[in-house]
């Protein structure tokens, strides 16, 4: 083991009830592009607002548009080294939840018992007048039904589920609306400028008081629905531990970041931890 590998291995020793936010970066090699470079700026044109799809039936057409071509990307992912590196985390006994701001499931997928989507998921659609549910693979159905043209239309995935399409192509997009009350539907997953639930955020926070640090990966914590709980260890005097290939908003207040190979040195350190058969977290720690 290297320096920082023992240094990361030592932490996880001396904290042993890790609450976990996950991001982008642990997907990546899923085929489920994210959306920011290392640096932290948008990759491709800004996501869809909330706002936006709300109250502009053009930005609902676009996006159903592009969901109709993204959605098999996403629902087709597989897990990867860094889903099973969670999994073992967890079995160690080291992980208390994981909180994850993807809405591919792929955490579910690959064994992770204690998880919390805090953005949604996408394999659901919810009414936002009546509150019926609905499988995205149901919506894929009936969207490919009502849009024949845009069957098998090649275009780059997002990250969302979404893809890039021409604004001439927009305009003929047809929308499937609720079949119980003809009402709007939207995928189960909160948008950027969106809310998400005030009880879920509760769980995490409740989750967090409970836990000895915080465990960041794969996140450059640029929305503030990640960067809150960063805040909040940081109150709390609790360890922060940042793992992730590029800059992050929270880099300055964490007690360890680690940048270069962030996400196979977590794979490797992982790999090598015994179980945990007690647990009597120190108190206390400084911070900076
Ligand atoms: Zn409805």
């Amino acid at each position: 083991m290297d320096k920082i590998t023992s240094q990361l291995a030592e932490f996880f020793s001396l904290y042993p009830n890790w609450l976990v936010l996950t991001g982008a970066g642990i997907s990546a090699d899923s085929g489920i592009p994210t959306y920011r470079d290392t640096s932290g700026t948008w990759l491709r044109n800004r996501p869809i607002q909330h706002q936006e799809f709300v109250q502009q039936r053009e930005s609902r057409q676009r996006y159903w548009g592009r969901s109709m071509i993204g959605w098999p990307n996403v629902r087709d992912a597989r897990c990867n080294a860094n889903h099973s590196a969670l999994v073992d985390f967890e079995q160690s006994g080291r992980s208390t939840l994981v909180i994850t701001q993807n809405v591919d499931r792929l955490h579910q997928a690959a064994g992770s018992q204690n998880v919390i989507d805090l953005h949604g998921r996408l394999d659901r659609v919810v009414c936002l007048d009546c509150g019926a549910g609905y499988e995205r693979d149901r919506v894929q159905q009936e969207l490919e039904e009502l849009n024949p043209q845009h069957r098998g239309f090649e275009a780059m995935a997002r990250p969302d589920g979404d893809a890039d399409l021409s604004a001439e192509q927009v305009r003929d997009v047809n929308i499937w609306d609720c079949e119980v009350c003809g009402g709007m539907l939207k995928p189960d997953v909160v948008f950027f400028g969106g809310t998400i639930p005030r009880e879920r955020v509760t769980r995490c926070q409740e989750a967090l008081t409970a836990a000895d640090g915080l465990l960041v990966i794969g996140s450059s914590l640029q929305v503030f629905s990640g960067f809150r709980f960063c805040r909040q260890a940081v109150e709390q005097r609790k360890p922060l531990v940042i793992l992730n290939e590029g800059t992050t908003r929270a880099d300055e207040m964490a007690t360890l970041k680690i940048n270069a190979h962030a996400l196979s040195l977590f794979r490797e350190v992982t790999s090598s931890l015994a179980p945990l058969m007690q647990s009597r977290p120190p108190q206390g720690i400084n911070h900076g």
